[in-house]
């Protein structure tokens, strides 16, 4: 019975967390049979090679998206992805366009419900813009293909998700020929190897809900250590809900470091220490653009930013 009954639990937290699972979408889409209704177009590029030649810019160019209503949803019966049909008076996101050179960062600020997530979705291309266009080295989303995508975006979400299963096994899900010396390169990289080493069984112990429970720092760390062997072009980063005592946040920012490091990042910043560091700051205000600069640029101009860093960032840092 626990034979079935193990897969079964396991699929119900898969579903639970899917939204923030991005970095096992792959395993999820595997695991619940899925297919994201996006499709590869018949003639669809591998996007690594683009990446090769001219580096992973992002672009977003003139970007609107509303959301499908119930019954269209973005994933096939899957209905936890998108919401029950609501009343939707305007686009989601409104002629968004910015964008970010080969390694920089951008910070992506905002009031909840700006669209800051759907930014995020639209870059895993969840779901594709309603009209302008993703381009990730100069290549439109919707030309390229799936696989070459999730290997190019990687995600960190503050809900990371682990499968029940073993800390090498978790690691390898980004990249199953990773030797036992490249998990220990990782996990040391993401400041969590003193931890895992010292498990009853180091990196061979069964780690998840069931399993050796991990603190959501240590949970996080991990996940940042399957992204540094994904080693992915881009990374998509939400900070939005880390309730980390601080010793936890110092370890999870110095693993964070390492996985931004030389990458181009699209950070949803709450903390202002990675504003500063940005390259450029997005603030978004109700689907559209706001204003975008650097922070000291921003905080001259005395619009939303300089307001939202008052109410917001200069209180929470
Ligand atoms: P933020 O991340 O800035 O808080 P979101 O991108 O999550 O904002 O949400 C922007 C808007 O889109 C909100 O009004 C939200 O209710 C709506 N929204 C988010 N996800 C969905 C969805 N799956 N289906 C329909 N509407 C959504
Ligand atoms: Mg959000």
């Amino acid at each position: 019975l626990n034979r079935l009954y193990g897969p079964l639990t396991a699929m119900a937290n898969v579903q639970v967390d899917i939204m923030t699972a991005l970095v096992s979408f792959e395993r999820v889409l595997e695991i619940l049979d899925l297919e994201p209704t996006v499709t590869d177009a018949p003639d669809a590029t591998d996007l690594r090679d683009a990446v090769a030649s001219q580096g992973a810019g992002l672009t977003l160019d003139a970007v609107s998206f509303r959301y499908p209503s119930a019954g269209e949803a973005g994933l096939a019966g899957l209905e936890s992805v998108t919401l029950p049909a609501q009343e939707q008076a305007q686009d989601t996101l409104r002629d968004v366009s910015f964008t970010a050179p080969a390694g920089s960062m951008i910070a992506l600020v905002g009031r909840s419900g700006a669209g800051k997530t759907t930014i995020g979705h639209l870059v895993t291309r969840m779901y594709d813009p309603t009209s302008g266009s993703v381009r990730i080295a100069g290549q439109d989303l919707r030309g390229v293909t799936q696989e070459s995508l999730r290997h190019t975006v990687g995600v960190v979400s503050q809900e990371a998700h682990l499968f029940h299963d073993t800390v090498a096994a978790n690691l390898r899900y980004a990249r199953p020929d990773a030797t036992d010396a490249d998990l220990e390169t990782a996990l040391r990289r993401a400041r969590i190897w003193d931890l895992v080493a010292g498990l009853p069984q180091g990196t061979a112990t069964v780690v998840g809900d069931r399993g050796y429970r991990l603190s959501g720092g240590e949970r996080q760390r991990l996940a940042i250590a399957r992204l540094l062997l994904k080693a992915p072009d881009v990374v998509l980063l939400d900070e939005a809900t880390a309730h980390l005592d601080s010793a936890s946040e110092a370890a999870v920012q110095a693993a964070l470091d390492e996985a931004l490091a030389g990458r181009t990042s699209l950070v949803i910043a709450h903390r202002l220490s990675t504003i500063r560091d940005a390259d450029l700051v997005v603030v978004l205000d109700d689907g559209r653009v706001a204003e975008q600069g650097t922070h000291p640029e921003l905080l001259a101009a005395g619009g939303l930013y300089a307001e939202l860093y008052r109410t917001q960032f200069a209180a929470a840092n």
